[in-house]
Protein backbone atom coordinates (compact mmCIF):
# COMPACT_ATOMS: atom_id res chain seq x y z
CA UNK A 1 0.00 0.00 0.00
CA UNK A 2 1.24 3.71 -0.34
CA UNK A 3 1.18 5.44 2.38
CA UNK A 4 2.95 7.37 4.90
CA UNK A 5 4.20 4.60 6.62
CA UNK A 6 5.68 2.46 3.90
CA UNK A 7 7.44 5.07 2.69
CA UNK A 8 9.06 5.65 6.20
CA UNK A 9 9.88 2.30 6.63
CA UNK A 10 12.03 2.16 2.83
CA UNK A 11 13.37 5.66 4.35
CA UNK A 12 14.71 4.41 7.45
CA UNK A 13 16.70 1.61 5.85
CA UNK A 14 18.56 3.42 3.20
CA UNK A 15 18.71 6.95 4.37
CA UNK A 16 20.60 9.21 5.96
CA UNK A 17 19.79 12.98 6.10
CA UNK A 18 21.44 15.78 6.60
CA UNK A 19 21.11 18.15 9.82
CA UNK A 20 19.34 15.55 11.75
CA UNK A 21 20.34 12.99 14.56
CA UNK A 22 19.00 10.07 12.77
CA UNK A 23 18.20 8.45 16.04
CA UNK A 24 15.16 11.31 16.71
CA UNK A 25 12.89 9.59 13.90
CA UNK A 26 12.68 6.45 15.75
CA UNK A 27 10.42 8.30 17.72
CA UNK A 28 9.40 11.18 15.38
CA UNK A 29 9.24 9.71 11.83
CA UNK A 30 10.21 11.74 8.68
CA UNK A 31 7.37 13.11 6.48
CA UNK A 32 7.79 11.44 3.21
CA UNK A 33 6.39 14.44 0.80
CA UNK A 34 4.51 13.65 -2.49
CA UNK A 35 3.71 16.47 -3.94
CA UNK A 36 3.64 20.43 -3.14
CA UNK A 37 1.42 22.95 -4.64
CA UNK A 38 2.07 26.75 -3.89
CA UNK A 39 2.71 27.49 -0.24
CA UNK A 40 1.48 23.66 0.29
CA UNK A 41 3.54 20.31 0.93
CA UNK A 42 1.72 17.09 1.06
CA UNK A 43 2.89 13.55 2.41
CA UNK A 44 1.30 10.64 1.28
CA UNK A 45 -1.58 9.98 3.48
CA UNK A 46 -2.96 13.49 2.27
CA UNK A 47 -1.87 15.74 5.34
CA UNK A 48 -0.92 19.47 3.95
CA UNK A 49 1.63 20.97 5.45
CA UNK A 50 1.66 25.01 5.13
CA UNK A 51 5.88 25.68 4.18
CA UNK A 52 6.22 28.99 6.38
CA UNK A 53 10.57 28.32 5.60
CA UNK A 54 10.36 28.12 2.32
CA UNK A 55 11.94 24.98 2.21
CA UNK A 56 15.28 25.74 3.97
CA UNK A 57 14.74 29.60 2.56
CA UNK A 58 14.93 28.51 -1.16
CA UNK A 59 11.37 28.68 -2.05
CA UNK A 60 10.29 32.24 -3.48
CA UNK A 61 7.58 31.73 -5.63
CA UNK A 62 5.62 28.02 -4.27
CA UNK A 63 6.16 24.34 -4.91
CA UNK A 64 5.36 23.31 -8.90
CA UNK A 65 4.79 26.74 -9.87
CA UNK A 66 3.26 26.80 -13.45
CA UNK A 67 5.79 29.39 -14.71
CA UNK A 68 8.85 27.68 -13.99
CA UNK A 69 7.91 24.28 -14.56
CA UNK A 70 6.98 25.43 -18.39
CA UNK A 71 10.52 26.90 -18.42
CA UNK A 72 11.82 24.01 -17.33
CA UNK A 73 10.06 21.26 -19.55
CA UNK A 74 11.17 23.91 -22.71
CA UNK A 75 14.16 23.88 -21.36
CA UNK A 76 14.55 19.96 -20.91
CA UNK A 77 14.22 19.29 -24.78
CA UNK A 78 16.27 21.98 -25.22
CA UNK A 79 19.80 21.01 -23.33
CA UNK A 80 19.76 19.55 -19.94
CA UNK A 81 23.72 20.18 -19.45
CA UNK A 82 27.12 20.98 -21.06
CA UNK A 83 30.72 20.78 -19.88
CA UNK A 84 30.99 24.54 -18.82
CA UNK A 85 35.00 25.00 -19.72
CA UNK A 86 34.92 25.33 -23.37
CA UNK A 87 31.61 25.60 -24.17
CA UNK A 88 28.49 27.60 -23.33
CA UNK A 89 24.98 27.74 -23.61
CA UNK A 90 22.24 30.70 -23.66
CA UNK A 91 20.89 30.03 -20.22
CA UNK A 92 24.15 30.45 -18.58
CA UNK A 93 24.69 33.64 -20.67
CA UNK A 94 21.51 35.27 -20.23
CA UNK A 95 21.42 35.04 -16.68
CA UNK A 96 25.02 35.89 -16.50
CA UNK A 97 23.63 39.30 -17.76
CA UNK A 98 20.93 39.83 -15.73
CA UNK A 99 22.63 39.18 -12.24
CA UNK A 100 25.17 42.16 -13.46
CA UNK A 101 22.20 43.86 -14.20
CA UNK A 102 20.36 43.68 -10.88
CA UNK A 103 23.35 43.29 -8.38
CA UNK A 104 24.97 46.48 -6.79
CA UNK A 105 27.46 48.10 -9.39
CA UNK A 106 30.60 47.19 -10.03
CA UNK A 107 29.87 43.72 -10.08
CA UNK A 108 30.38 42.90 -13.83
CA UNK A 109 31.83 38.89 -13.94
CA UNK A 110 29.91 36.14 -12.81
CA UNK A 111 31.21 32.86 -11.93
CA UNK A 112 29.06 29.67 -11.51
CA UNK A 113 29.26 27.17 -9.09
CA UNK A 114 26.72 24.15 -7.64
CA UNK A 115 25.31 25.01 -4.20
CA UNK A 116 26.52 27.98 -1.50
CA UNK A 117 28.99 26.59 0.37
CA UNK A 118 30.62 26.27 -3.15
CA UNK A 119 29.88 29.59 -3.79
CA UNK A 120 32.05 30.95 -0.43
CA UNK A 121 34.82 28.42 -1.17
CA UNK A 122 34.45 30.28 -4.87
CA UNK A 123 34.93 33.40 -2.86
CA UNK A 124 37.55 32.78 -0.80
CA UNK A 125 40.01 30.83 -3.15
CA UNK A 126 39.67 33.98 -5.43
CA UNK A 127 40.25 36.45 -3.12
CA UNK A 128 43.25 34.42 -1.61
CA UNK A 129 44.78 34.48 -5.30
CA UNK A 130 43.78 37.69 -6.49
CA UNK A 131 45.87 39.10 -4.01
CA UNK A 132 48.92 36.29 -4.81
CA UNK A 133 48.65 37.05 -8.39
CA UNK A 134 48.74 40.65 -7.39
CA UNK A 135 52.52 39.84 -5.49
CA UNK A 136 51.02 40.33 -2.15
CA UNK A 137 51.40 36.73 -0.95
CA UNK A 138 51.84 37.94 2.98
CA UNK A 139 47.69 37.66 2.43
CA UNK A 140 46.54 34.55 3.44
CA UNK A 141 43.52 35.27 6.48
CA UNK A 142 39.93 35.96 6.18
CA UNK A 143 37.76 37.54 9.23
CA UNK A 144 34.66 36.40 9.91
CA UNK A 145 31.96 37.82 12.34
CA UNK A 146 31.37 35.83 15.56
CA UNK A 147 27.58 34.03 15.22
CA UNK A 148 28.17 33.76 10.99
CA UNK A 149 27.33 30.87 9.26
CA UNK A 150 28.86 30.43 5.61
CA UNK A 151 28.15 26.31 4.73
CA UNK A 152 29.25 23.21 5.80
CA UNK A 153 32.49 22.52 3.75
CA UNK A 154 35.80 22.96 5.16
CA UNK A 155 36.65 26.10 4.07
CA UNK A 156 33.05 27.03 4.65
CA UNK A 157 32.79 25.96 7.66
CA UNK A 158 36.40 27.46 9.21
CA UNK A 159 34.84 31.44 8.58
CA UNK A 160 31.75 30.39 9.95
CA UNK A 161 31.25 30.63 13.65
CA UNK A 162 28.03 28.53 14.50
CA UNK A 163 29.54 26.48 17.43
CA UNK A 164 27.16 23.50 17.29
CA UNK A 165 27.94 23.32 13.31
CA UNK A 166 31.81 24.24 13.96
CA UNK A 167 33.20 22.81 17.34
CA UNK A 168 33.46 18.69 16.21
CA UNK A 169 35.82 19.92 13.25
CA UNK A 170 37.93 22.49 14.52
CA UNK A 171 41.04 20.34 14.13
CA UNK A 172 41.12 20.69 10.48
CA UNK A 173 39.80 24.30 9.85
CA UNK A 174 42.08 26.94 8.91
CA UNK A 175 42.39 29.48 11.51
CA UNK A 176 40.48 32.70 11.03
CA UNK A 177 40.46 36.02 12.60
CA UNK A 178 37.01 35.45 14.36
CA UNK A 179 35.57 39.75 15.66
CA UNK A 180 32.40 40.27 17.83
CA UNK A 181 29.50 40.94 15.84
CA UNK A 182 26.69 43.66 15.57
CA UNK A 183 24.01 41.44 16.46
CA UNK A 184 21.31 43.54 17.95
CA UNK A 185 19.67 40.99 20.48
CA UNK A 186 22.37 42.62 22.96
CA UNK A 187 21.60 45.91 22.37
CA UNK A 188 21.19 48.12 25.73
CA UNK A 189 17.39 48.88 26.68
CA UNK A 190 16.43 52.05 25.03
CA UNK A 191 20.00 51.86 22.09
CA UNK A 192 18.78 51.90 18.88
CA UNK A 193 19.92 49.25 16.15
CA UNK A 194 21.76 51.79 14.05
CA UNK A 195 23.71 53.05 17.26
CA UNK A 196 24.40 49.30 18.72
CA UNK A 197 25.68 48.36 14.91
CA UNK A 198 28.00 51.43 14.82
CA UNK A 199 29.23 51.10 18.10
CA UNK A 200 30.08 47.78 17.39
CA UNK A 201 31.87 48.61 14.42
CA UNK A 202 34.81 50.14 16.51
CA UNK A 203 35.95 45.68 17.13
CA UNK A 204 35.85 44.88 13.30
CA UNK A 205 37.53 48.60 12.68
CA UNK A 206 40.27 47.54 15.54
CA UNK A 207 40.80 44.16 13.50
CA UNK A 208 41.35 45.48 10.16
CA UNK A 209 44.14 48.26 11.72
CA UNK A 210 45.72 45.22 13.41
CA UNK A 211 45.33 42.47 10.65
CA UNK A 212 44.67 44.15 7.36
CA UNK A 213 48.73 43.10 6.20
CA UNK A 214 47.59 39.82 6.44
CA UNK A 215 44.08 39.79 5.47
CA UNK A 216 42.23 38.92 2.09
CA UNK A 217 38.87 39.77 2.82
CA UNK A 218 36.37 39.94 5.64
CA UNK A 219 33.08 37.74 5.33
CA UNK A 220 29.78 38.74 6.34
CA UNK A 221 26.18 37.79 5.98
CA UNK A 222 24.31 41.41 5.26
CA UNK A 223 22.08 42.29 7.84
CA UNK A 224 20.72 38.53 9.05
CA UNK A 225 22.90 36.11 10.41
CA UNK A 226 20.22 33.19 9.63
CA UNK A 227 21.85 30.17 10.47
CA UNK A 228 22.98 32.06 13.52
CA UNK A 229 19.32 32.23 15.18
CA UNK A 230 18.36 34.73 12.49
CA UNK A 231 19.99 37.55 14.38
CA UNK A 232 20.14 40.89 12.33
CA UNK A 233 21.76 44.30 12.59
CA UNK A 234 21.54 47.63 11.23
CA UNK A 235 22.61 48.62 7.73
CA UNK A 236 25.20 51.23 8.79
CA UNK A 237 27.89 48.49 9.76
CA UNK A 238 28.01 47.43 6.09
CA UNK A 239 28.55 51.14 5.27
CA UNK A 240 31.07 51.57 7.64
CA UNK A 241 32.69 48.28 6.40
CA UNK A 242 32.47 49.44 2.76
CA UNK A 243 35.12 52.32 3.63
CA UNK A 244 37.01 50.30 6.11
CA UNK A 245 37.73 47.57 3.50
CA UNK A 246 38.62 50.51 1.03
CA UNK A 247 41.04 52.08 4.00
CA UNK A 248 42.90 49.23 4.45
CA UNK A 249 42.95 47.52 1.03
CA UNK A 250 41.13 44.17 2.34
CA UNK A 251 37.90 42.56 0.35
CA UNK A 252 34.58 42.47 0.99
CA UNK A 253 32.64 39.39 0.39
CA UNK A 254 28.71 39.68 0.91
CA UNK A 255 27.54 36.10 1.61
CA UNK A 256 23.82 36.99 0.32
CA UNK A 257 23.23 33.24 -0.17
CA UNK A 258 20.17 33.60 2.61
CA UNK A 259 19.14 37.17 2.32
CA UNK A 260 19.57 37.89 -1.33
CA UNK A 261 16.21 38.02 -3.97
CA UNK A 262 14.43 39.58 -1.86
CA UNK A 263 14.15 38.13 1.69
CA UNK A 264 15.55 41.79 3.73
CA UNK A 265 13.22 43.91 1.90
CA UNK A 266 15.09 44.88 -1.22
CA UNK A 267 16.28 42.61 -3.76
CA UNK A 268 19.96 42.23 -2.34
CA UNK A 269 20.66 42.84 0.93
CA UNK A 270 23.61 45.28 0.13
CA UNK A 271 21.18 47.41 -1.49
CA UNK A 272 20.16 49.01 2.05
CA UNK A 273 23.53 50.05 2.68
CA UNK A 274 23.79 51.72 -1.08
CA UNK A 275 27.40 49.40 -1.26
CA UNK A 276 28.88 47.14 -3.56
CA UNK A 277 31.12 44.05 -2.66
CA UNK A 278 34.01 42.66 -3.82
CA UNK A 279 32.40 39.36 -3.97
CA UNK A 280 28.44 38.50 -4.08
CA UNK A 281 27.84 35.03 -2.83
CA UNK A 282 24.29 33.84 -4.12
CA UNK A 283 22.39 30.75 -4.22
CA UNK A 284 19.34 29.24 -2.53
CA UNK A 285 16.29 31.94 -3.85
CA UNK A 286 18.46 31.82 -7.09
CA UNK A 287 16.32 29.41 -8.57
CA UNK A 288 13.37 29.85 -6.78
CA UNK A 289 14.15 26.49 -4.84
CA UNK A 290 14.28 24.26 -7.74
CA UNK A 291 17.58 23.24 -8.59
CA UNK A 292 21.07 23.73 -6.78
CA UNK A 293 22.86 26.48 -8.27
CA UNK A 294 25.19 29.28 -6.83
CA UNK A 295 27.24 32.36 -8.23
CA UNK A 296 29.61 34.63 -7.37
CA UNK A 297 29.64 38.21 -9.08
CA UNK A 298 32.74 40.15 -8.82
CA UNK A 299 34.50 42.80 -10.21
CA UNK A 300 36.06 43.75 -13.51
CA UNK A 301 39.27 44.50 -11.35
CA UNK A 302 39.71 41.07 -9.44
CA UNK A 303 38.77 39.68 -12.94
CA UNK A 304 41.53 41.06 -14.75
CA UNK A 305 44.38 39.90 -12.02
CA UNK A 306 43.88 36.70 -13.16
CA UNK A 307 43.64 37.19 -17.28
CA UNK A 308 47.52 36.30 -18.63
CA UNK A 309 48.81 34.20 -20.58
CA UNK A 310 48.43 30.20 -19.81
CA UNK A 311 52.39 29.72 -18.88
CA UNK A 312 52.10 32.57 -16.11
CA UNK A 313 49.79 30.07 -14.03
CA UNK A 314 47.37 33.33 -12.71
CA UNK A 315 44.22 31.16 -14.10
CA UNK A 316 41.38 30.12 -11.60
CA UNK A 317 41.28 26.46 -12.22
CA UNK A 318 38.26 26.00 -9.71
CA UNK A 319 35.54 23.72 -11.15
CA UNK A 320 32.80 21.82 -10.62
CA UNK A 321 31.42 19.17 -12.53
CA UNK A 322 27.70 20.59 -13.16
CA UNK A 323 28.92 24.17 -12.91
CA UNK A 324 26.25 26.37 -14.96
CA UNK A 325 24.00 23.44 -15.11
CA UNK A 326 21.74 24.49 -18.32
CA UNK A 327 18.50 23.74 -15.99
CA UNK A 328 19.36 25.38 -13.06
CA UNK A 329 20.34 28.15 -14.80
CA UNK A 330 16.76 28.45 -16.73
CA UNK A 331 15.20 28.55 -13.79
CA UNK A 332 17.09 31.18 -12.28
CA UNK A 333 16.50 33.14 -15.11
CA UNK A 334 12.70 32.61 -14.82
CA UNK A 335 12.79 33.77 -11.54
CA UNK A 336 14.64 36.82 -12.38
CA UNK A 337 11.47 37.15 -14.59
CA UNK A 338 9.13 36.97 -12.15
CA UNK A 339 10.42 39.47 -9.39
CA UNK A 340 10.37 41.88 -12.92
CA UNK A 341 6.92 41.30 -14.16
CA UNK A 342 4.94 40.96 -11.10
CA UNK A 343 6.62 43.71 -8.82
CA UNK A 344 7.47 41.05 -6.06
CA UNK A 345 9.32 43.50 -3.88
CA UNK A 346 6.53 45.69 -3.79
CA UNK A 347 3.98 43.20 -2.46
CA UNK A 348 6.32 41.47 -0.04
CA UNK A 349 6.13 45.55 1.15
CA UNK A 350 2.74 44.60 2.21
CA UNK A 351 3.44 40.91 3.12
CA UNK A 352 6.03 42.17 5.59
CA UNK A 353 3.51 44.50 7.11
CA UNK A 354 1.10 42.07 7.50
CA UNK A 355 3.74 39.82 9.27
CA UNK A 356 4.54 42.05 11.83
CA UNK A 357 0.92 42.79 12.44
CA UNK A 358 0.48 38.96 12.73
CA UNK A 359 3.26 38.77 15.03
CA UNK A 360 2.23 41.48 17.81
CA UNK A 361 0.61 39.02 19.89
CA UNK A 362 3.85 37.51 20.41
CA UNK A 363 5.18 41.39 21.73
CA UNK A 364 3.58 40.25 25.48
CA UNK A 365 4.26 36.71 25.60
CA UNK A 366 5.92 35.87 28.52
CA UNK A 367 8.49 33.79 26.79
CA UNK A 368 9.54 35.51 23.79
CA UNK A 369 12.44 37.92 24.23
CA UNK A 370 12.27 39.79 21.16
CA UNK A 371 10.42 39.99 18.17
CA UNK A 372 12.46 41.22 15.32
CA UNK A 373 12.26 41.40 11.73
CA UNK A 374 14.27 42.51 8.31
CA UNK A 375 11.76 42.39 5.25
CA UNK A 376 10.54 39.11 5.03
CA UNK A 377 12.27 37.26 7.91
CA UNK A 378 10.38 37.67 11.25
CA UNK A 379 12.13 35.57 14.40
CA UNK A 380 10.28 35.06 17.70
CA UNK A 381 13.29 34.55 20.50
CA UNK A 382 12.06 32.06 22.84
CA UNK A 383 13.61 31.83 26.16
CA UNK A 384 12.89 31.22 30.03
CA UNK A 385 12.83 34.24 31.00
CA UNK A 386 11.49 37.61 28.81
CA UNK A 387 13.41 39.93 31.32
CA UNK A 388 16.69 38.71 32.15
CA UNK A 389 16.52 36.99 28.44
CA UNK A 390 17.56 33.49 30.45
CA UNK A 391 17.36 30.84 28.02
CA UNK A 392 15.88 27.84 28.16
CA UNK A 393 18.94 25.23 28.88
CA UNK A 394 19.37 24.02 24.88
CA UNK A 395 18.53 20.29 26.24
CA UNK A 396 15.30 20.65 26.86
CA UNK A 397 15.06 21.06 23.66
CA UNK A 398 11.68 23.10 22.93
CA UNK A 399 12.66 24.39 20.05
CA UNK A 400 11.78 20.63 18.64
CA UNK A 401 8.44 20.73 20.62
CA UNK A 402 7.23 23.61 18.53
CA UNK A 403 8.43 22.13 15.59
CA UNK A 404 6.32 18.84 15.76
CA UNK A 405 3.12 20.45 17.48
CA UNK A 406 3.11 22.88 14.51
CA UNK A 407 3.47 20.14 12.03
CA UNK A 408 0.24 18.29 13.76
CA UNK A 409 -0.96 21.34 13.29
CA UNK A 410 -0.32 21.38 9.59
CA UNK A 411 2.81 24.28 9.22
CA UNK A 412 6.00 23.54 8.84
CA UNK A 413 7.77 25.83 11.34
CA UNK A 414 11.80 24.49 11.46
CA UNK A 415 13.23 26.31 14.28
CA UNK A 416 17.03 27.52 14.95
CA UNK A 417 17.08 26.05 18.51
CA UNK A 418 14.64 28.29 20.40
CA UNK A 419 14.29 30.96 17.90
CA UNK A 420 11.06 30.42 15.68
CA UNK A 421 11.12 32.11 12.63
CA UNK A 422 8.57 32.81 9.56
CA UNK A 423 10.37 33.29 6.44
CA UNK A 424 7.48 32.34 3.72
CA UNK A 425 7.56 32.04 -0.16
CA UNK A 426 6.47 35.32 -1.45
CA UNK A 427 3.02 34.20 -2.48
CA UNK A 428 1.93 33.69 0.67
CA UNK A 429 -1.34 35.38 1.15
CA UNK A 430 -2.09 37.79 3.93
CA UNK A 431 -4.90 34.90 5.32
CA UNK A 432 -2.32 32.29 5.32
CA UNK A 433 0.07 34.77 7.29
CA UNK A 434 -1.95 35.22 10.02
CA UNK A 435 -2.69 31.17 10.33
CA UNK A 436 1.40 30.59 11.02
CA UNK A 437 1.19 33.12 14.08
CA UNK A 438 -1.91 31.19 15.50
CA UNK A 439 -0.23 27.77 15.31
CA UNK A 440 3.08 29.35 16.00
CA UNK A 441 1.46 30.80 19.66
CA UNK A 442 -0.39 27.97 19.99
CA UNK A 443 2.62 25.66 19.39
CA UNK A 444 4.92 27.82 21.96
CA UNK A 445 2.41 27.63 24.09
CA UNK A 446 2.56 24.07 24.31
CA UNK A 447 6.31 24.08 24.07
CA UNK A 448 6.61 26.44 26.95
CA UNK A 449 4.50 24.31 29.48
CA UNK A 450 6.13 23.16 32.82
C1 LIG B 1 22.71 28.14 3.37
C2 LIG B 1 23.86 29.11 3.45
C3 LIG B 1 25.11 28.78 2.92
C4 LIG B 1 25.43 27.42 2.36
O1 LIG B 1 24.68 27.10 1.23
P1 LIG B 1 24.46 25.54 0.88
O2 LIG B 1 23.83 25.57 -0.46
O3 LIG B 1 23.57 25.00 1.95
O4 LIG B 1 25.80 24.91 0.87
C5 LIG B 1 26.10 29.74 2.98
N1 LIG B 1 25.87 30.95 3.50
C6 LIG B 1 24.68 31.30 4.00
C7 LIG B 1 24.48 32.67 4.55
C8 LIG B 1 23.64 30.38 4.01
O5 LIG B 1 22.47 30.71 4.58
Amino acid sequence: MVNNQSFINRDHKVLWHPCSQMKDHESFPIIPIKQGHGVWLEDFDGKRYLDAISSWWVNLFGHANPIINAALKDQLDKLEHVIFAGFSHQAGIELAEQLVAITPKGLSKCFYADNGSAAVEVALKMSFHYWRNSGQTQKTQFITLENSYHGETLGALAVGNVALYKETYAPLLMDVISVPGPDCYFREDGESWQDYSERRFALMEQALQHHAGSVCAVIIEPLVQCAGNMRMYDAIYLKLLRAACDKYGVHLIADEIAVGFGRTGTLFACEQAAISPDFLCLSKGLTGGYLPLSAVMTTDNIYQAFYDDYHKLTAFLHSHSYTGNALACRAALTTIGIFQQQAVIKNNKHLANTMAKAAQRFNEHPHIAEVRQTGMILALEMVKNKHTKQPYPWQERRGVKVYQYALSLGVLLRPLGNVIYFMPPYIITEEQLFHIADVALQAINFAVQD
